[in-house]
């Protein structure tokens, strides 16, 4: 193929906790450069998020086009990432498009959105800015966003069409990668886009999120509505953004994007569908169950439950390495409970060296200090091991390849965990199965993630049989338990004087 657009590929990704330890280029795991950004698109089991491959297949699949794959920055939740690092990042893509100055037709960029820098609350904005201020104007931009992106005006401003997530569990990556193609084959065929955006005073706690039901899928199920009845000469994309509190910024808050051709009906939808998010704003709160109701239900539950450990979500910048559900669930003597994912990579290494069927006292958090993790420590037999390299079945990872690193199964009395090198959310069953543990023989299973699990453990636990527990941790849905720096205030729900007017 040698005729068709040519169209810049980069991409920047990590969730940022500003209350979690500092991510550095090392974090960055999924780094993909030049033609391995391809090669992994159309691979069989790409490791990129799935917005990459949605992409390359749409524009594959519409006709001739000349991809110019840079860098695709991709890394599990964490903290805010060093300056420095990101500077460094900065500079390859800066300097891919300065090659390439002059000779593009345009620029997709694959984004989360809530990402941090020790000195940028807005590194998605710094680098759409700078993408502007290489290739100008001219140049059609369509950037992708995670659903828990907190938009700031840049965000808005510097592209010419805003792509967001619709649903959570994330399960439409794929898709909006396609529609993002679509969008830029528009924008390339000579089509100009409005973006109209409103933000109000809300953080809705993570738990209050989901799409399946509740007040947010109901505003995005509006929109989308609204968005097939007016058209697509009219309006070209919704996203209604839930936003992501952890990352403390000063443009936290409910957002709402419209981007189409006609910028009186965008303007007019973004208002509509404002008012509507508004309407709803009492139900953005968090109900949880007490660790100590957790534990009875664990131990007196006549059918399996799944017990979601939201506060210590990988997903969210947790650690996945607090053990206030493992040690109650363990004194009380719960029977038939498997736990994961638990990063410990001293104790998995231990499990690898004395090896299958070896009993010893298990020594949790030996090296880890602050945040929420304590030591713990219990009799226990290594039952499973492997090195970790998983194809995710069902849900957020399906048909993605995931590195667990070295991994074991700990039989601990009645309960079986699985301990992990690298830190990841418990969103896929293959997490389990690929250790030969049931999951449909387990009685209680604790999932560390917030609502990801959802998605992939589905099969077993209708949405009724799923506990969240309020236990500590850096992604606790509890908001005001928090030290905000940066956060608009006032705001629901942790202000209940909060007034917005459309
Ligand atoms: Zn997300």
């Amino acid at each position: 193929m040698t005729g068709g657009p040519r169209v810049a590929l980069l991409g920047f990704s990590i969730e940022c906790n500003r209350f979690a330890p500092v991510a550095r280029l090392a974090d960055f795991r999924r780094w993909l450069e030049g033609e391995a950004l391809l090669a992994d698109a159309r691979g069989a089991a790409p490791v990129a998020l799935p917005e990459m491959p949605g992409f390359v297949a749409a524009m594959d699949a519409a006709g001739p086009w000349r991809p110019r794959p840079l860098l695709l920055a991709l890394a599990e939740p964490n903290g805010p990432v060093e300056q420095g690092d990101f500077a460094d990042m900065m500079a390859r893509w800066r300097q891919g498009l300065e090659v390439l100055r002059g000779e593009l037709d345009g620029v997709y960029c694959l984004l989360h959105g809530a990402g941090l820098t020790t000195a940028l609350d807005d590194p998605e904005g710094a680098l759409q800015a700078m993408i502007r201020e290489v290739l100008g104007e001219g140049v059609p931009l369509v950037c992708s966003y995670d659903l828990h992106a907190n938009v700031s005006q840049a965000m808005v401003r510097h592209c010419d069409a805003f792509v967001g997530y619709r649903t959570n569990p994330h399960l439409d990556m794929r898709e909006r990668g396609a529609e993002s193609a679509a969008l830029l084959r528009r924008l390339m065929a000579g089509e100009r886009f409005h973006r109209a955006f409103r933000r109000l005073p809300i953080v809705a706690p993570t738990v209050s999120l989901l799409t399946a039901k509740g007040p947010y899928g109901e505003v995005i199920d509006f929109g989308q509505e609204r968005r097939r009845l007016l058209g697509p000469e009219k309006v070209a994309n919704v996203s209604v953004m839930g936003g992501f509190a952890y990352s403390d910024t000063p443009f936290n808050g409910f957002a709402i994007v419209v981007t189409g051709p006609d910028r009186a009906a965008c303007e007019a939808l973004a208002d509509e569908l404002a008012r509507d998010a508004w309407s709803r704003r009492a139900r953005f709160v968090a109900k949880l169950t007490p660790l100590t109701e957790a534990v009875q239900r664990a131990l007196t539950a006549e059918v399996p439950l799944a017990f979601a450990d939201v506060a210590d979500n990988p997903g969210g910048g947790g650690g996945g390495n607090t053990l206030f559900i493992l040690a109650a669930f363990h004194k009380a003597g719960v029977e038939g409970a498997l736990f994961g994912l638990l990063h410990d990579p001293a104790l998995a290494a231990e499990a690898h060296e004395r090896g299958r069927g070896a009993r010893f006292s298990a020594r949790f958090n030996r090296d880890t200090r602050g945040g929420f993790a304590h030591p713990f420590a219990a009799p226990a037999e290594v039952v499973a091991l492997s090195d970790g390299r998983v194809v995710g079945r069902r849900g957020l990872y399906a048909g993605t390849a995931k590195d667990l690193g070295p991994t074991a199964a700990l039989r601990l009395g009645g309960i079986t965990a699985v301990v992990v090198s690298h830190r990841l959310q418990c969103a896929d069953p293959a997490f389990f199965e690929h250790l030969g543990l049931d999951i449909g023989a387990a009685r209680a299973v604790v999932l560390k993630s917030r609502g990801h699990f959802r998605g992939g453990f589905d099969e077993f636990f209708t949405p009724g049989r799923i506990i969240e527990v309020d236990a500590p941790g850096l992604t606790s849905p509890m908001l005001d338990r928090f030290a905000w720096t940066k956060l608009p205030r006032p705001v629901l729900p942790l202000d209940p004087e909060t007034r917005w007017a459309p």
